[in-house]
Formats: structure tokens, sequence, C-alpha cells
């Protein structure tokens, strides 16, 4: 394998997509001398305040992704669900890490349950529908609860719903209204964890201490960090990630999310191939954070030390904790002083925005964390 040849500090790093994890990207990027080019499809973008240079045409026009090309020198994304015709023009130009195919499988459910079945990993017994004809079979042969997913554009529980047997297919086809679906077992789990895993160039690998996982209103809540359950059940969803990582010749940063089951085994839920929500305590709880590592793989330098230095909780503050007029009492929540606050600068509140996280450092993080949420909430409320 040749030796890495990384981009020196001072190219230009393109990033797809302007979000939080794009902004945080930048900042890494930025600390360690990197420029940064970012595509922003929306109008507020959280990321284009902290990068060196904004696009801001849309996804799909080609014409774009070559000009964006050819302002950089490499490309990833901070999320998946972009035109593949986009992302194979960019990669026609520059390296684009995660390849087009590894962030084309996660992007779409039907591809990735294909993925993991090709790959003997281990997920929930699925069906892939098409129309209300096949979901009404599939319905059948489920003999029992399950949940109802767009095959695309999913994130937050978007575009998913509770289903049984017994419900009737054509009315929820037509209320899905999308040209592709999957239909999984509903899974009683004990409960969910996740895996932050990154590859380099060099398909050298590094994974994080498993996280435990906390949703509320299918949105996630709360991460606790590390997981705390069997060392060897920890271990094996380690080393399901890494099958993943290197089934998919994948170079980035990738988060793979899990189902325990009440028997205590593991069944892949799906996989990010970006940054996760779930890996935003790796900024202030670990040697090195997610998004630094994603900069890392990109550029071609070694990646970092993923060792978590202290248990940490990251709380995240969406929209509902806003009061009506004006912002939380962020210096009531400062009273604690092992806690670091991201804001990501969005300005409209809506309920289920993510608005910025909290990570609460120590043994006792989680205690704390519950705590800081109630009274977040609960002021919200007034
Ligand atoms: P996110 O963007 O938060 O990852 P998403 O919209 O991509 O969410 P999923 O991860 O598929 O959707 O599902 C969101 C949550 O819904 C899961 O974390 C889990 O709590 C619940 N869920 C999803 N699928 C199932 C299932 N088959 N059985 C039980 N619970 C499920
Ligand atoms: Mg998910």
């Amino acid at each position: 394998m040749n030796p890495l040849s990384a981009l020196k500090p001072g190219s230009t790093l393109g990033i797809m997509g302007g979000g939080q994890l794009a902004r945080m990207l930048c900042m890494e990027a930025r600390r360690m001398g990197y420029r940064t080019l970012v595509w922003t499809g929306g109008l507020e973008a959280p990321a284009a305040e902290v990068c060196d240079e904004v696009c801001t045409e849309p996804f799909a026009d080609l014409a774009a992704a070559a000009a964006f090309a050819a302002r950089c020198a490499v490309a990833t994304v901070e999320f998946e669900n972009l035109p593949l015709a986009s992302l194979e023009a960019v990669s026609q130009h520059i390296p684009l890490h995660p390849s087009p195919t590894a962030i084309a499988t996660c992007a779409h459910r039907a591809r990735e349950k294909h993925f993991l079945r090709e790959n003997a990993i281990p997920c929930a017994p699925f069906w892939l529908v098409k129309s209300a004809a096949e979901l009404a079979r599939a319905l059948e042969e489920l003999a029992g609860a399950g949940v109802l997913k767009t095959a695309e554009w999913g994130y937050d529980g978007k575009g998913q719903r509770r289903v049984a047997t017994g419900d009737d297919a054509a009315l929820l086809w037509r209320e899905l209204d999308t040209p592709a679906a999957v239909l999984e077992a509903y899974i009683d789990f004990s409960c969910e964890i996740s895996v932050m895993i990154a590859r380099g160039q060099d398909g050298q690998w590094a994974s994080y201490d498993p996280c435990e996982n906390r949703h509320r209103d299918h949105i996630l809540d709360l991460t606790i960090a590390p997981a705390t359950l069997p060392p060897s059940l920890l271990e094996s969803a380690r080393a399901i990630a890494v099958r993943i990582a290197e089934a998919l010749d994948y170079v980035g940063i990738m988060g793979v999310e899990f189902f325990v089951t009440r028997s205590g085994s593991l069944l892949v839920n799906e996989m990010a191939p970006r940054p996760h929500n779930s890996g935003h305590h790796t900024l202030d709880a670990c040697f090195t954070s997610q998004f630094e590592q994603q900069l890392r793989a990109t550029v071609g330098l070694p990646l970092g030390d993923t060792r978590l230095l202290t248990p940490a909780t990251m709380l995240n503050l969406l929209g509902d904790m806003w009061p009506c007029q004006g912002d939380p009492a962020w210096d009531n929540l400062l009273r604690d002083p092992a806690v670091a606050l991201h804001l990501y600068g969005k300005k409209n509140a809506t309920q289920r925005r993510k608005m910025g996280h909290a990570t609460f450092l120590g043994h006792d993080s989680l205690a704390r964390a519950t705590a800081a949420k109630q009274q977040l909430l609960s002021a919200a409320s007034l």
C-alpha cells in the first residue's frame, strides 16, 4: 500500500451540505489549518457563518457539481440525501470520501438492507415494498407489529409509522405517498446503541466506545458514553461496525445504529455515512472528535486516538426547550462547570428542530443532563 500523502493545511475541503454537522467539521478544519467550501441547498445554513466559502446552487445541478469540485482539493458530505449523479460528478474531478457508492448504500433503506443481508449482518426482518399489493402481502407475512419506513429521506423518525398485520394496506400506502418503502418487524429492544467508526485511506480504522441512545418523540434525546452493557456485546458491536466499513471500502466517519434485543443480541438499525448526532460528545470527551476524524480521513492524514477521556452524556437541545420569547437561560445551565454548550446559530426554534447540544462530563453526567433537560423544558412551558 502506498504511504499516505496527505493534503497540506491551506488546501480546501469541500463539504456537501451546510447543517450543524458541516458547521462542526468546518470548525475542526479551521483549527487544523484547512479551508472549507460549503455547498448548501438551504437558505439558513449553520455552516455558512464558519466556513471560508459557500455555494448555493441546487444539489441536482451537475454543472454546479463540476464548479464545486473545481474550487476544492477533496470533498466529503454531511448528509446522505444527495443525488447520486451529483456525487458521481464531484468524484469524477476530485476524491470524494466516502465514495458515492457507500453514500448511496446508506441513503436508501432498500439498498442498505440488501447490503446487510448480502454481508450476513443481522438486522430486523424486513420486506421491500413498492405498491399497496406488495405491502398487503408483507403485512400478512409479518404476522404482528411493524414499522413502515419510506426508502429515502428518513431522518428523526420522519417518513415512518407503526403498523400491524390487519391494517389497511391501501390506505397506508396512499398516506405514505412514496415510490418505495421498507416494512420492518417491530423490535421490542432493551436499548439502542451506536458505534462511530472512522476508516482512513490506508484502510486503517479506529472505532469509538459504543454509546447508548435514548429518544424522545422519535428524536435523539440523550447519548450516554460509554454504554454500560456486557463487554462481549460491545465488542461484537464494534466488530460489526468494522465489517460494515470494510465491506463498503469506506473512507471517512460513519455511525452504525443498533438495537439490543431483550435476549441480548444485536440488530443493525441503520448506518449514517457521516458524523452522527450520537458522536457529538467526542468533541468534548474524546481525544479526537468525530469531526476531526472525518477531516483526517478525508485529507489523507492518519486517524487520531478515539479514547474516551471521561464518561459523558450528550443532551440534544431541541426547539421545544426555547421559550416563546428569547433564549433559554444558559447561565443556569452553565452553573454546572462541567458542561460544554454547542449552539448551531439557528434562528427559528421550531418544536422538533435540533438547535444545539450540551455535553455533560463526569460519572454522574446522566443525572445532571436529565435534571437540566427537565429544567429547560419546564422553563420553556411557563
Ligand atoms: P434518525 O435520523 O434519528 O437516525 P431515522 O428517521 O433515520 O432516525 P430510524 O433510525 O430508522 O429512523 O428510526 C428512528 C427510531 O425509531 C429508532 O432509533 C428506534 O427508536 C425507532 N425504530 C425504528 N425502527 C424500529 C423497529 N423496527 N423496531 C422498533 N423501533 C424502531
Ligand atoms: Mg436512526
